[in-house]
């Protein structure tokens, strides 16, 4: 089983996988994966993923077997498993725990040569409805606070199956980058009584520099301070901690924001591997008045060095207003 291990001096938490039990070799340099050959995740081939979680197929079209248009099924290699007791502990000053949680992952087609860029509308929003669904289940379980969703776009952003797909990880803590944005709210909202998402939502409507596009419920913006060229955040002008109690009017309406966003990136920057995450409120926490749940999407455009894993510090070569302006004039 794996093991979740606390930083004493930071507070990070990180997941040791003693699963995939990596020698020293196995890390050599990463031969480029075959394209094409056998996929797991087409239809017909539902035997060789574990049985599904969730599936969105017609009416009578039976389970485990083709004729879906989205499944869930468990990860194969899950970095965390849903058996098992969590046994917090510390050792000496040192703090760690089993490595309890879910693991799963969200075929967003049948079809394998599609990608969120190219998928149909509705394909899209099946996309956000399963994540909604999967959140409201895993909550149940008192074990976990956090579940993280989460996308890897082509190979460079991490995604070692060709097939699109998304990613939810169910964690049994929260994960240091939400706690770090939890906090900086949790302060603004402390001195001014407002959300902080509220008022940047509101403040870059006003200045429009930063804004790609904009429906009557979600904006979507290149941050102020993004930390990567092309950065883009989608957040809902309703404040909302919770993104599973999204209504369905929105779901809706972030599809089409969502879905419009990826075919800029795709068009302005030649299909660039990325990844996007969704940031929202951990499980055991009630509606909160200072955070507002968002996607944040990281087009992978550099690389990280020294400096940055050092310092924490990125340097971004493309200002934020000019990616937008960019993303802004590009036709749909
Ligand atoms: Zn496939
Ligand atoms: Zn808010
Ligand atoms: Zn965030």
């Amino acid at each position: 089983m794996s093991e979740l291990r606390k930083d004493p001096v930071t507070g990070r938490w990180v997941i040791i996988s003693t699963e995939r039990g990596r020698r020293p070799t196995d890390f050599g340099v990463q031969e480029n994966k075959a394209k094409g050959g056998f996929c797991p995740f087409c239809p017909g081939n539902e035997d060789k993923t574990p049985p599904e979680i969730l599936a969105f197929r017609p009416e009578g079209s039976p389970r485990n077997g083709p004729g879906w248009h989205l499944r869930v099924v468990p990860n194969k290699f899950p970095a965390l498993r849903v058996e098992g007791e969590l046994n917090r502990e510390g050792v000496g000053l040192y703090d760690k725990m089993s490595g309890i949680g879910a693991h799963e992952v969200i075929i967003e087609t049948p079809n394998h040569p599609e990608t969120l860029a190219t998928i149909p509308g509705q394909r899209f929003e099946d996309m956000l409805w399963a994540y909604r669904e999967r959140m409201i289940d895993l909550r149940k379980d008192i074990r976990l606070r956090y579940a993280m969703i989460f996308k890897n776009h082509g190979e460079a952003a991490g995604a070692t199956l060709e097939h699109s797909h998304s990613q939810l990880i169910a964690l049994p803590i929260v994960p240091h980058l939400v706690v770090e944005e939890m906090t900086g709210a949790k302060d603004y909202y402390r001195y001014k009584e407002r959300c902080i998402y509220c008022d940047i939502v509101r403040q870059e409507i006003q200045q429009g520099e930063r804004v790609v596009l904009e429906n009557a419920d979600f904006i979507a913006i290149t941050p102020f301070a993004s930390f990567s060229p092309f950065e883009s955040w989608i957040l809902p002008k309703r404040h909302n901690s919770f993104f599973e109690e999204s209504y369905i009017h929105e779901i809706k309406s972030l599809a089409l924001i969502f879905a419009e966003t990826l075919k800029r990136l795709a068009k302005a920057l030649n299909s660039p591997p990325y990844n996007f995450t969704l940031h929202t409120t951990p499980f055991n926490e009630k509606n909160l008045e200072y955070y507002h749940w968002h996607f944040e999407i990281i087009p992978k455009l550099t690389k990280y060095a020294g400096f940055e894993w050092g310092s924490g510090f990125f340097i971004n070569p493309t200002p934020p207003e000019e990616a937008a302006n960019f993303l802004r004039e590009l036709s749909p």
